[in-house]
């Protein structure tokens, strides 16, 4: 079955055909590093991830780049405020960033260019608009003229004229709404509110506006046409639409093939807010002893094109499934009847996984078709006929699958301290000598220190109760 994703510049499921097999371009807008990651940013990083892990599994070979937004209005607002420094500021951030992502298993881009090193670049594709007549002047700002675009709004589907337009028809924010398509900035005149944050250039002393920083950097390390682009449905509009215009105007080629969008994420039914109270970032959540696993788990198992509700008892129940996963593997690694009785189980549910994924990432199926196989393994473990070497296939499937998903390895090791293991020796030892009483006593005494025993046919087991 051919890949196939939803393009939201079409509205349609289409065939994924990238411009050079087998290598894909994919560009994913990244943080504004002037503050913590909240869930919401993290959810469409780990469907990113996900989508970037089943191309290399299709066997695709990815260069996928992902930019630091490290100049942009929150952040020069965040330093005014507070008097750190621009590069202090987004240099702290952006470590919590990648921290953010190693705590989540997330697979590392092939390049983060920060667009305070690529000045220049967007300098020069200002330039090269100007001279081909889509931007004016006004104020010392450079600002891009909708009107000599025509074809904007083809991602946002709107029509250029029945758009509103106040009496300026210039927007200077880099973030607004549908209702004020305008005339927007691609280099902004330095103000007195930018303090420190300018940059001296042959249009002027001020800074990039935020959209071009991402149609610079994309086309520097993926062509001017590249496959894949990817953000949060709230990017959209205005950024990628006119991400497209800059592009196309500069380049006169289409600029991204396929894009694709991540729906919302609701806290409780809501939009997550700091002042309802149900704003969290991964940190938050951690704090609360939570497994980073079970997070990725919780964010990433609702179809990307979806609205997902965050809630603790669907993060509970990711962390249940987490546990059967790892149960089950330890089950697994602990057959040791020779023999192979696991017939065709692994290849029919790969079969089953690849083929969900390849559904637009349908990852719930993909997940389904996962847990179909523990259940019918689980009946094989239970009849002893999955032999070691059944045992090894199966564990190398979820070996495979996890390389996509990040949801079916085995866990950190729980460590079972010295005192907990000398009690397990004790009890061994009472028992060969048939002192029952005092090997129960034990087995209470390791429930009331925390520890499950469990006698199985290659000796007992403790684990955490
Ligand atoms: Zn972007």
């Amino acid at each position: 079955m051919p890949i196939r994703f939803f393009n939201t510049l079409t509205r349609t499921k289409e065939v994924f055909e990238p411009i050079a097999a087998p290598h894909v371009g994919l560009y994913t807008c990244g943080p504004t590093v002037y503050n913590f990651a909240h869930i919401g940013n993290l959810r469409t990083f780990l469907f990113e991830d996900l989508l970037r892990r089943h191309l290399k599994y299709r066997g695709y070979q990815l260069q996928h780049v992902m930019n630091l937004t490290d100049v942009e209005d929150k952040i020069i607002r965040t330093c005014r405020e507070t008097g750190e420094s621009l590069k202090s500021l987004t240099g702290r951030f952006a470590q919590a960033f990648f921290e953010d992502l190693d705590t989540l298993g997330v697979e590392r881009a092939e390049i983060y260019p920060a667009a305070t090193d690529h000045i220049t670049e967007m300098v020069d594709i200002i330039k090269k608009l100007r001279e081909n007549g889509h931007t004016y002047e006004a104020n010392g700002s450079i600002y891009f003229k909708l009107s000599s675009f025509p074809q904007y709004g083809q991602l946002s589907k709107f029509k250029l004229d029945e758009l509103k337009t106040n009496a300026s028809g210039r927007v200077d924010s880099d973030e607004y709404e549908t209702e004020d398509a305008r005339d927007f900035a691609l280099w902004k005149a330095y103000d007195d509110d930018d303090g420190a944050v300018f940059w001296e250039t042959e249009l002027g002393k001020g800074r990039p506006g935020w959209h071009i920083e991402c149609s610079c950097m994309s086309m520097k390390y993926l062509g001017e046409s590249f496959d894949i682009h990817c953000g949060g449905i709230d990017n959209m509009f205005p950024h990628h639409e006119n991400e497209i215009a800059q592009s196309e105007a500069a380049t006169g080629k289409r600029f991204v093939k396929y894009w694709l969008h991540s729906a919302h994420l609701f806290v409780d039914n809501r939009k997550m807010s700091k002042s309802l109270g149900n704003f969290y970032t991964l940190r938050d959540l951690l704090a609360k002893g939570h497994d980073p696993i079970a997070i990725r788990w919780a964010l990433i198992s609702t179809h990307y094109r979806q609205p997902s509700n965050f809630t603790f008892e669907g993060l509970e129940a990711a962390t249940e499934s987490l546990r059967r996963v790892r149960d089950f593997r330890r089950r697994l690694e602990e057959v040791r009847i020779a023999g192979d009785g696991l017939g065709e189980l692994d290849a029919s549910c790969e079969k089953a996984f690849g083929d969900a994924l390849d559904d637009d990432l349908n990852i719930s199926g993909a997940i389904a078709a996962v847990f179909d196989f523990i259940r019918e393994v689980n009946k094989l473990i239970d009849s002893e006929v999955t032999g070691k070497g059944g045992a090894e296939r199966a564990l190398a499937l979820l070996d495979r699958v996890n390389t996509v998903t990040g949801l079916f390895g085995a866990g950190a090791k729980e460590e079972t301290p010295a005192e907990i293991l000398a009690l397990v020796t004790e009890r061994q030892q009472a028992r060969r000598a048939k002192d029952f009483k005092r090997a129960d006593e034990i087995r209470d005494q390791l429930l009331g220190a925390g520890w499950v025993l469990e006698d199985t046919p290659d000796g007992p087991r403790v684990k955490k109760a």
